[in-house]
């Protein structure tokens, strides 16, 4: 059997429909139950306005894992909890009841049509920027901080 090394990999967790905050915290726990997969930091939950999105307020966590999945499949792995959570795709940037992005996994650059990492709209995000810096703060530089400050986000 071949073993690969632990990578830290950081997820986005987001949701503003039906029970978004359990969504969200049901998700933490699919997601630590994934093989080779363990959730070793969680961020708090928030609530945000919607950025590019619409609809209600959303709930928003950034986690941080170690795992021997390779990206690709860890996507994968990810797309099936979403679903299982009723995700629809009606029209970009709809409202979802979970959506779950791979920010960042190890230092890796991956550029394929399926998967893109570092996420390529992670900077522009507050509800992203600051549970991320809340669990890991060497990743975030307050310049980041301050450019998405007028977002509106806070602790739930
Ligand atoms: P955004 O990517 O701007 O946050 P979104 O999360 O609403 O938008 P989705 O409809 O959830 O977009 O995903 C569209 C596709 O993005 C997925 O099918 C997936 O293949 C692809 N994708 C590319 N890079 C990533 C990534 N880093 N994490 C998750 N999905 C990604
Ligand atoms: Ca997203
Ligand atoms: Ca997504």
């Amino acid at each position: 059997m071949q073993m690969f090394e632990p990578v830290t990999a950081y997820i986005a967790l987001g949701a503003n429909l039906g029970d978004a905050a359990q969504a969200v915290r049901g998700a933490m726990d699919a997601i630590h139950a994934l093989p080779d997969t363990q959730v070793s930091r969680r961020s708090a939950l928030y609530l945000t306005t919607p950025v590019d999105s619409d609809g209600p307020d959303y709930v928003n966590a950034v986690i941080e894992v170690k795992t021997t999945l390779r990206a690709p499949h860890l996507l994968e792995q990810l797309q099936k909890i979403e679903q299982g959570a009723g995700r629809k795709r009606p029209y970009r940037n709809a409202p979802r009841t979970l959506d779950l992005d791979i920010l960042l996994f190890g230092g890796g650059h991956i550029s394929s049509p399926a998967l893109t990492v570092p996420h390529p709209r992670m900077a522009q995000r507050a509800f992203v920027l600051k549970p991320l810096a809340e669990i890991a703060p060497h990743l975030v530089k307050p310049a980041q901080l301050r450019a998405v400050r007028d977002q509106a986000i806070e602790k739930l």
